[in-house]
């Protein structure tokens, strides 16, 4: 059986340690533990599997070949965490499934950057951290399930009060309702489009260089909620270009739905600008002053246009990232 969603790496390990209900045959169960020791290995358990590796899944577990390569294709769409950091869920999925198929079952949608809000269940994403949080993407499945028994009710992990718990559920809102624009512009195969907002929202995402530069805006944004810096730092002497790379260790959950969210609101879509008066007058609330303007939001993401990432986005290397010069112009600093 396969479930909707459903990762590659969580379908083999749902068929080799659930052997109690699986009707897999003990050789085909070892096989399995075999390819997926060779996944981990290989540093990605989710992507990639050779084709005779795919085939040897496809007769162990009775599922169609087409089904396996379709999910073992690494997307080029979408931004994608690190393997090692895509430890984020949905209690509320994981709950779910362990009431019906007694399996937390890991979602491929889980792995995105810009994916930060459960579209089933509307609530953000939790990540694994501290005693549950797991060096190899291999043990999240347990950590997951542990997670789960020892916070068994609805509020899971650190629960946010009054004032930031309105804010946040605001941003999730609207993060929900930029994905589900995402996921239509994909089926219409609109990539311009996304590639725009992948492309703005990795510059608003960027790891930054420790102690020439400051965090960007959104990891200032969620300290203030957060009080805790969870900014990706680049390593000493990296490129501009490495700098964008930064969405693929953005850990915090929080600072990438107020990224979407800011990239949304400065392309203008999802009504995100619609939504944005109220989440500044929420910010207000908590004392923080967040740019009511797109425009003075973009300058404040990503630089003003002499210096930094603006100025790099401006040039000719900003090229690559599609980013086209009539947006930057229409948004140019008066
Ligand atoms: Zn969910």
């Amino acid at each position: 059986m396969y479930v909707e969603g459903e990762a590659l790496s969580s379908l083999i390990l749902r068929n080799i340690e659930a052997f109690h209900t699986s009707t897999v045959p003990e050789l085909c169960r070892l096989k399995l533990q075999e390819i997926i020791r060779h996944a981990t290995a290989d540093g990605d358990i989710d992507f990639s599997y050779s084709e005779e590796r795919l085939q040897c899944i496809s007769e162990s577990l009775e599922l169609d070949l087409s089904t396996l390569e379709y999910i073992n294709r690494a997307p080029s769409w979408g931004l994608l965490l690190a393997p090692c950091e895509r430890v984020q869920f949905c209690p509320s999925c994981v709950r779910e499934d362990l009431k019906f198929i007694r399996f937390p079952v890991w979602r491929l949608s889980w792995g995105y950057t810009h994916y930060t809000v459960c579209d089933t269940h509307l609530c953000p994403l939790q990540i694994l951290k501290g005693e549950y949080r797991c060096n190899n993407p291999l043990y999240r499945i347990n950590s997951v399930g542990r997670y789960i028994i020892d916070f068994p009710s609805e509020t899971v992990g650190a629960g946010y009060s009054g004032e930031i718990a309105r804010l946040v559920d605001t941003l999730a809102m609207v993060a929900n309702n930029v994905q589900t624009q995402l996921d239509t512009w994909r089926e219409q195969s609109q990539d311009e489009r996304s590639d725009l907002f992948f492309s703005l929202l990795s510059a608003v995402l960027r790891a930054y260089m420790k102690p020439v530069d400051v965090p960007p805006y959104c990891y200032q944004l969620s300290k203030s909620l957060l009080r805790e810096n969870v900014a990706p730092i680049a390593s000493h002497g990296s490129s501009v270009g490495d700098l964008f790379f930064g969405h693929t260790k953005a850990t915090s959950v929080t600072a990438r739905m107020i990224g979407v969210v800011m990239t949304a609101v400065i392309l203008d879509i999802a009504s995100a600008r619609a939504y944005w008066q109220n989440i500044v007058a929420l910010f207000s609330d908590i004392g923080v002053l967040v740019p009511n303007n797109p425009t003075w939001l973009f300058t404040t993401c990503t630089g003003t246009a002499d210096q930094g990432v603006r100025a790099w986005l401006t040039n000719s290397n900003g090229a690559k990232l599609n980013l086209p010069h009539f947006l930057l112009e229409e948004l140019n600093f008066p």
